[in-house]
């Protein structure tokens, strides 16, 4: 079976867009309304030589209000497992807000490799974000573009060591 990538972050992100250029299928449903995935995807994701299994996290969104607890704990944990590696995706041009430092505070006690992705990076109007990001205390985000299929091989290379 393939290395598990555990994609995770607050709605609106682009975790879903990250997650379908991966897979090349349009799996996930992206949309404008936080929340809009109601369940948990995963498909076969292949990154230049490296294949995995992907995983949108996004039924976990609908917890998102209830804090890190009760359900989206749980249902978090389950996702995380077994993985090789979590992508924790940040909106480069929207900035950190509480709820990314709370997942981040929270990934923090999960014993799975971390990786801070900074999406929607495209131009220059995620700068700012991207050095904001290193505030989480994950080191250097990786900016891509998810949308306009940018950064894809820094994040192969950030990935390669756990796939
Ligand atoms: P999710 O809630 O984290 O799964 O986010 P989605 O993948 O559904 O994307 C939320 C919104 O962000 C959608 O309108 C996407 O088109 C948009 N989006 C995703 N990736 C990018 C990107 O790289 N750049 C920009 N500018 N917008 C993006
Ligand atoms: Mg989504």
């Amino acid at each position: 079976t393939l290395p598990k990538v555990v994609i995770i972050g607050r709605p609106n992100v682009g975790k879903s867009t990250l997650f379908n250029r991966l897979v090349g299928k349009r799996i996930a449903l992206v949309d404008d309304t936080p929340g809009v995935t109601r369940d948990r995807r995963e498909g076969e994701a292949t990154l230049s030589d490296l294949r995995f299994t992907a995983v949108d996290t996004a039924g976990l969104e609908d917890a998102v209000a209830e804090s890190l607890s009760g359900r989206m704990r749980m249902q978090t944990e389950a996702a995380l497992g077994d993985a090789a590696a979590a992508l924790l995706v940040i909106d480069s041009r929207a900035g950190l807000t509480p709820l990314d430092r709370h997942f981040a505070d929270w990934l923090r006690t999960q014993h799975v490799p971390l990786i801070l992705v900074a999406n929607k990076a495209e131009g220059s109007a995620g700068d700012s974000g991207i050095y904001e990001a290193f505030e989480l205390g994950f080191g250097e985000a990786v900016a891509i573009s998810a949308e306009h299929g940018e950064g894809m091989g820094d994040l192969h290379e950030a990935l390669a060591p756990y796939v």
